[in-house]
């Protein structure tokens, strides 16, 4: 987007030509148009080092971006780098208080203020400087202040949120490492079984969780999660790991033998080891 700014039909040589404007710089125009021609008159340096700029700030932007969302991907608040709760369309970190905030496509949102009434609007913007935002129709609908805003709701369509609950399912779904079975399977199966026990008057089967596995066959820790003790120890005898790097004895948290990437509190042998213990 940024880059759009150098836009221009005919400019010094040298300088990369962006033809393609976005609809706002275009309302921006003579600014745009002005800028351009101090700087050109500045000659090319000017120009190249205000380029340069620009793509340091985007590569910036993109590297804390990418940083943020290695941490959101672990459950980790960008912020404060504590565990966030996550629910279907928000992650809240009760810490600091960041959030991620997807608002209803279907429903909508209305704000009400402190007299009573009602501004209903496709979405809602809080804005930095004591104002929100109502945007209905693409367009900025209202601005209200946010000292007469009593509170903002928020309507959710049932059809949205099971679309949601069914691809976050789906997304989150895990497979046994060894034997790819999708674990909700799994987990049904052993269901089934328990409530069979019970039928039958049976001692049903211990609780099912997948079985989780760290090790680093190479620099990097890695993690493995299978359906049953028996895909886990065919998986160890498939894969020993080397031999100064005892991974399937050793628990993660404290060893540093490897790179890390996970901090391996949830490994099924740390679980093991304090039972034991
Ligand atoms: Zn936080
Ligand atoms: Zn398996
Ligand atoms: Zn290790």
């Amino acid at each position: 987007m940024l880059r759009r700014l150098f836009s221009r039909e005919k400019g010094p040589e040298g300088i990369e030509q962006y033809k393609e404007r976005s609809p706002v710089l275009a309302d921006h125009g003579e600014a745009v148009e002005e800028t351009l021609s101090v700087l050109t008159r500045e000659g090319k340096r000017t120009l190249n080092e205000a380029r340069e700029a620009v793509e340091k700030a985007v590569q910036e932007a993109a590297r804390s971006s990418l940083r943020d969302l290695r941490l959101m991907e672990e459950g980790r608040c960008p912020d404060c780098g504590r565990k966030l709760h996550q629910y279907l369309f928000t992650s809240i970190c009760s810490h600091c208080g960041w959030t991620t905030f997807i608002m209803p496509e279907k429903g909508g949102a209305a704000v009400y203020l402190n007299d009573g009434s009602k501004i209903p609007c496709q979405a809602v913007f809080d804005t930095k400087g004591g104002y929100v935002l109502c945007v209905a129709n693409d367009v900025i609908s209202a601005r209200i202040d946010k000292k007469n805003v009593a509170h903002i709701e928020f309507t959710w369509r049932p059809e949205e949120v099971n679309e949601r609950r069914e691809q976050h399912r789906r997304e989150t779904r895990g497979v046994c490492h060894w034997c790819e079975k999708p674990f909700d399977e799994v987990y049904a199966e052993h269901l089934k079984r328990v409530e069979e026990a019970k039928k039958a008057d049976r001692e049903p089967e211990k609780a099912w969780a997948p079985i989780i596995v760290y090790a680093a066959f190479g620099v990097y820790q890695n993690r493995y999660e299978f359906c049953s003790e028996r895909c886990e120890n065919a998986f160890k005898r498939q894969y020993p790991v080397r031999v100064h790097k005892n991974c399937y004895d050793r628990p993660c948290p404290d060893c540093n033998l490897c790179i890390k990437r996970y901090e391996g509190y949830d490994e099924t042998l740390l679980k093991r080891l304090e039972i034991v213990v």
